[in-house]
């Protein structure tokens, strides 16, 4: 779809030729002709004067428009023909650029505004990446020359199916033979320019027909950007086992009891001592540092060698840290020649080193120890981690703690009885019970730290909340680093808490993404940790991963030996233990979750929806005769968006003539042509809305023909 051109009027203006060219027929004939550039402007004749967009359009005759039209399909090729016919036309009404520049618009397609990030100015907002592979890799471009000596049976084939090139639903395919195994099954969330869709899962359609080789799908840990697509797509891969240690999997579990539709889930619990057989795999765990507990790392034995995937990690060997890393096991990948190394690159785009989790743990003390009245904290409720260390500081101040929001207490409970949350015997209260403490001896968690809409902490500041108020000299702690899309939200949620009299902390930490990666210096001495022979940076943007690229160059890794692969694009080994980042390429492009449908809600939805959220609609119904396609009664016209109509009655009064003059039949005789009317109202009651208004609302016209 092309967007409307806003500066058709004011470009050199078009001769007769071109003229004819636009009026020869609909886009589609013209195509199916062969279409041919514009012809060039005779020498002899002066440019015309450039035109103002905002100056009034000039009425052209339908009528003769119409039967230039018909002409035009039904001699087409006979081009001399309908060029004499076209120029009588445009001498006969004198309006030579108008007339010329309005068949312009018509044949370009006059659509409305679209896109409301667009501005009056502003390009179009291009429709969201759909991963197709055009660009050129940093690093290594993907060859179609073939290294590999062995037959493609023969290779193992590694896939990124979504992780790179954005952050979150994250997943990865090995495949030998018939032999599949697949790590994690994550979800992301939706940009701006998404209106209405959940989330985004990662696309499975190359796995159609090749389910019953799918030997195991392995979860690293359990937040959403690893586990959020399993209830979607688990029951499309015919429900294949799920391993995943004992407290992903408890929470993969309660996650799909809200999709009780679907056949309940293959999950088998492993431990990090654990070693799985799938087909030709044989798959090691070794824990790592996250800000979730059992987060894990694997070890893929495979014919051609060993991947190691880290899943989401840092290293922190502190002891004590929510999630432990087994060192050893990690130091001893150095001896084992490891093929290929699959690494987070969450934090690569960031020098230096993480945090250790019991410098987050001092600082959680300090700001719950320098925190006036009642502690309000908001996180997200897959922060394990961070909630035991919000529990244990405020039990080192004296602090009841009180969980609100649903998922935050499942999880709570779930992370309990499995003995990775540890809390001293009465220190957690119900939220009910607060008033019977004093304020300074209380602290409660929820969800919120993104101002959520629905989130409590939303709900808490506005008063709405129906047991937790805040006074004047409370503390909210929440997340400074707030995900790209919901700072509004965010700034809103900050400002109302300031006018209810609360201190506002924000701790980066509380975030998802914060405290949980590696940043430069980490990888570097997981790479020196575990040498080897090819990198391949997963998870993150396309810059994340070459950040990650570079800092290894510049740490003396083999730059041939970096594979910087797309979404889907193959990399490829042999039994020799050499790879190949191919230019083969799997689809990945976004399914969208909305509501109940998975995958129906298309790119065409969207660009609808922000049409719509751009500058609304104005539908429009005519009754016609069926015999004559004389227009019966004035047209009716419904806006949503657009004006206030109540306060408009005038350009509605206006815009209804014009529908009416529009649909004024020259021609008893012939029937309605309903397609063709529907065309030119959208066309004509377009421009005139834009030049009363400057808005483009959608415009939806609807004939009944009786
Ligand atoms: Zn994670």
């Amino acid at each position: 779809m092309e967007p409307f051109r806003r500066t058709g009027g004011t470009g050199p203006s078009n001769g007769p030729s071109r003229g004819f060219r636009h009026y020869r027929g609909n886009r589609k004939q013209r195509k199916a002709q062969g279409a041919q550039g514009p012809q060039p402007q005779k020498p002899n004749q002066p440019p015309q004067p450039a035109r103002q967009f905002n100056a009034p359009f000039k009425r052209y005759d339908p009528k003769q428009v119409r039967l230039e039209q018909a002409r035009s399909k039904s001699q087409q090729g006979k081009t001399e023909q309908v060029k004499s016919l076209i120029e009588k036309a445009i001498a006969k009404n004198g309006k030579k650029e108008i007339t010329v520049k309005e068949g312009l618009r018509r044949e370009e397609g006059f659509k409305p505004k679209k896109g409301r990030g667009r501005g009056r100015l502003g390009a179009p907002t291009p429709p969201p990446r759909t991963g197709t592979y055009k660009h050129k890799p940093y690093l290594k471009t993907g060859t179609d020359s073939d290294k590999l000596t062995v037959s493609p049976k023969q290779r193992l084939k590694v896939i990124v199916m979504g992780g790179n090139e954005e952050v979150g639903r994250n997943m990865t395919l090995m495949e030998y033979g018939d032999d599949i195994i697949l790590i994690d099954m994550g979800l992301m969330f939706p940009d701006e320019d998404m209106p209405g869709v959940d989330y985004i899962i990662p696309n499975v359609s190359y796995l159609k027909g090749r389910e019953k080789n799918i030997r195991g799908v392995i979860i690293t840990h359990a937040h959403l950007d690893h586990i959020g697509g399993i209830p979607h797509l688990a029951s499309m891969l015919g429900n294949p086992p799920i391993f995943a240690t004992d407290l992903s999997c408890a929470l993969i579990k309660k996650r799909q009891e809200d999709h009780r539709d679907k056949p309940p889930l293959n999950l088998h619990a492993v431990k990090n001592s654990d070693m799985l057989q799938l087909g030709v795999f044989k798959i090691e765990f070794f824990g790592v540092a996250h800000s979730i507990p059992t987060a894990m790392g694997l070890i893929v034995n495979t014919p051609c060698g060993i991947i190691v995937h880290t899943g989401d990690f840092k290293l922190d060997p502190t002891p004590g840290a929510q999630s432990l890393q087994e060192t050893a096991k990690i130091k001893e990948l150095g001896q084992r020649n490891v093929l290929a190394l699959m690494i987070d690159s969450t934090n690569a785009s960031h020098p230096g080193h993480q945090l250790h989790e019991y410098e987050i743990q001092h600082n959680i003390d300090d700001i719950i120890a320098n925190s006036q009245g009642r502690v309000i904290i908001g996180t997200f409720s897959s922060m394990i981690a961070r909630i035991q260390q919000i529990i244990l500081a405020c039990e080192r101040q004296g602090r009841k703690v009180a969980v609100e929001g649903f998922s935050m207490k499942s999880n709570v409970l779930i992370s309990q009885e499995l003995g990775y949350i540890k809390v001293q015997k009465g220190t957690l209260i119900d939220t009910k019970d607060i008033h019977k403490y004093p304020r300074e001896k209380v602290a409660i968690i929820c969800t919120g730290a993104q101002g959520e809409e629905r989130a409590v902490l939303m709900r808490i500041a506005n008063r709405e909340h129906p047991i937790i108020e805040i006074e004047p000299g409370d503390t909210v702690v929440f997340s400074s680093s707030v995900i790209p899309g919901n700072e509004r939200s965010v700034q809103r949620v900050t400002d109302t808490l300031y006018r209810e009299g609360a201190n506002v902390v924000h701790y980066k930490m509380m975030d998802v993404h914060a405290g949980g990666h590696a940043k430069q210096d980490d990888l570097l001495e997981a790479h020196k940790m575990i040498k080897p022979k090819y990198l391949i940076p997963i998870e993150g943007h396309y810059s994340f991963l070459v950040e990650h690229a570079k800092a290894a160059v510049r740490g003396g890794f083999n730059q041939n030996n970096i594979f910087i692969a797309d979404n889907g694009q193959v990399i490829e080994f042999d039994r020799h233990g050499v790879g190949q980042l191919t230019n083969k390429k799997i689809p990945t492009e976004f399914v969208f979750v909305d509501g109940l449908g998975v995958g129906d809600t298309n790119h065409v939805v969207l660009r609808d929806r922000q049409e719509l959220a751009g500058d609304g609609i104005v539908v429009v119904m005519a009754v016609v005769s069926d015999r004559t396609g004389k227009l019966l009664q004035l047209p009716d016209l419904i806006s949503r968006g657009f004006i206030y109509m109540k306060e408009q009655g005038e350009l509605m009064g206006q815009a209804r003539k014009k529908v009416a003059e529009i649909l004024r039949d020259d021609d008893p005789r012939s029937g309605a042509n309903a397609v063709y009317l529907k065309e030119k109202i959208r066309n004509d009651l377009g421009e005139f809305l834009f030049r009363k208004t400057e808005r483009r609302p959608m415009i939806l016209p609807i004939i009944v023909e009786v």
